[in-house]
C-alpha cells in the first residue's frame, strides 16, 4: 500500500509550524528526501506558471520551500514548466506571478525551449503511440512534480496526472507540429476549430485569447491558420456562446492523459519522481486561463507521495468530502439543476475519475493509499 502525507490547511495554533509553509517544510522532512534524490543531481521542481490573469497557482513560498529542501540533501533544483504561450512571455508570466530566481531561490527555466519546440518523442501508447516531451524533462534524472489541484472544463479535475501529461509535452514538435504534441489529447482527427455563425456573438475573445494570433475575423468571419494552430483548445474554452469547438472524445482524452503521464515519466528511473498536490485556492478552471475564478471548494491542504495514483487518489477522497462554498462557480451549477456531491463532476460533468482507471492499468500506481496526517 502506498503512503501519502498530508497536512491540513487548518491551524491549531498561532505558530509557524502550524502554517502551510511550515506544514510543508514537515512533510519534505517526513518523506525523506535523501532517499529520492541524490547528491549534486539536477532536479526538476515541475510547477504550471500560469497566466497573466491566472494567478492562484502554487505559490512561490511553496516552491522555496521545496527548493530549500532539495537543497539541504545537496540536490541541484531548478523550477520549471512547458511553453504554453511565447517562450520569453511566458517567462514573464511566472515572473508576474511572482515566480523567478529570486523569489524560489533556483533558476526558473522553459523545459521546452524558447519556441517549446525542443522535444523528444517517446513511446506512449495505444491512443498517442508517440508523444512530445519536453527535451529537459525527458534528460533530467530527477523531479518533484508541485500540481495545483482544480476543477477543469475538459479534464473535470487536473492534479498531478494532467501537470505532467499537458506540462511535461510540448505543444509542437518541429517535424510533425500539434499532432505529436499536446493537441493530440486536446481533440481527434484532423482536429479543425468548428465555428457556428449563428451562434457567434463576435465578441473575438476568441481572437484574444490565442497565443499564436492564428484567429482572425475578416468581414464577422472567422478566419484561423490551421497550420500554425497548435489546438491548444484555449480558444473553444472562453468562448461564451459555445460557438467555437474542436472535435473531441471525453474517455480518450481522459485515457490519454494517463498514456502521456506515462510517457513522461518513462523517462525516469524508479523512485526519482516526488509528487505534491495542493489542495489550495481550488477554484474552478485551468491555470492557462485568461481569469482565476474564486475557489469552488475550500483549502484542504497537501499531499506528498512517490506514488501518482495514490496522491491523486487521495486528493478526490477529500475533494470529495468537502463542501461547495457560497458565491463560487457552484453556485450557477446548482441553479442549472447540476449540482452534485461532487462538486467538480456537477461543475464540468466530465469522467475525470477515468484519468486514474487508466493509470492503474498502465501500471502508474495503486488507488490503494495509507495518509498519514503530520
Ligand atoms: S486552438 Fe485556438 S487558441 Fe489554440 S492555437 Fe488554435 S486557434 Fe489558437
Ligand atoms: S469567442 Fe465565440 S462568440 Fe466570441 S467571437 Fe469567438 S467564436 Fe464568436
Amino acid at each position: 500500500m502506498s503512503k501519502v502525507y498530508f497536512a491540513s490547511a487548518r491551524i491549531k495554533k498561532w505558530k509557524y509550524s502550524e502554517s502551510m509553509p511550515g506544514k510543508l517544510e514537515h512533510l519534505l522532512e517526513e518523506i525523506n528526501l535523501s532517499g529520492y534524490f541524490e547528491k549534486d543531481e539536477w532536479t526538476a521542481v515541475k510547477t504550471h506558471f500560469g497566466s497573466e490573469g491566472a494567478h492562484r497557482v502554487v505559490r512561490p513560498v511553496f516552491l522555496r520551500k521545496v527548493v530549500d529542501a532539495l537543497r539541504a540533501v545537496s540536490a541541484k533544483p531548478f523550477v520549471t514548466d512547458t511553453v504554453r504561450i511565447k517562450g520569453l512571455d511566458y517567462l514573464e508570466v511566472a515572473n508576474q506571478n511572482g515566480i523567478n530566481h529570486l523569489s524560489v531561490n533556483a533558476p526558473v527555466v522553459l523545459a521546452d525551449g524558447l519556441y517549446g519546440n525542443d522535444n523528444i518523442m517517446v513511446k506512449a501508447g495505444e491512443i498517442l503511440g508517440e508523444i512530445a516531451v519536453a527535451s529537459l524533462i525527458h534528460d533530467v534524472p530527477a523531479m518533484v512534480v508541485c500540481s495545483h489541484i482544480k476543477g477543469h472544463i475538459q479534464a473535470g479535475y487536473a492534479g498531478a496526472i494532467k501537470n505532467l501529461a499537458m506540462g511535461g509535452v510540448s505543444s509542437s514538435h518541429r517535424h510533425c507540429g500539434w499532432k505529436c504534441g499536446r493537441g493530440a489529447m486536446h481533440t481527434i482527427g484532423e482536429g479543425k476549430l468548428l465555428w457556428d455563425e449563428e451562434k457567434c456573438a463576435l465578441c473575438l475573445q476568441c481572437e484574444e485569447i490565442c497565443p499564436l494570433e492564428v484567429i482572425k475575423f475578416e468581414n464577422e468571419l472567422l478566419r484561423y491558420n490551421e497550420d500554425d494552430c497548435w489546438r491548444c483548445g484555449r480558444c473553444t474554452r472562453v468562448c461564451p456562446e459555445g460557438a467555437l469547438t474542436l472535435p473531441g472524445d471525453d474517455k480518450r482524452f481522459m485515457k490519454s492523459l494517463a498514456e502521456a503521464a506515462k510517457a513522461v515519466l518513462s523517462t525516469f528511473k524508479p523512485n526519482k519522481v516526488l509528487y505534491i498536490n495542493f489542495l489550495t485556492e481550488i477554484q474552478p478552471e485551468c491555470d492557462c486561463m485568461p481569469a482565476a475564478d474564486v475557489p469552488i471548494l475550500q483549502d484542504q491542504g497537501i499531499l506528498i507521495s512517490d506514488d501518482i495514483v495514490a496522491v491523486e487518489q487521495a486528493a478526490m477522497d477529500i475533494l470529495l468530502k468537502s463542501k461547495p462554498l457560497p458565491q463560487s462557480a457552484t453556485l450557477s451549477s446548482l441553479k442549472k439543476g447540476r449540482q452534485s456531491k461532487d462538486v467538480l463532476f456537477g461543475l464540468s460533468k466530465k469522467p475525470y475519475r477515468l484519468q486514474i482507471e487508466e493509470a492503474v492499468r498502465l501500471g502508474l500506481g495503486s488507488k490503494e493509499y495509507q495518509l498519514i496526517e503530520i
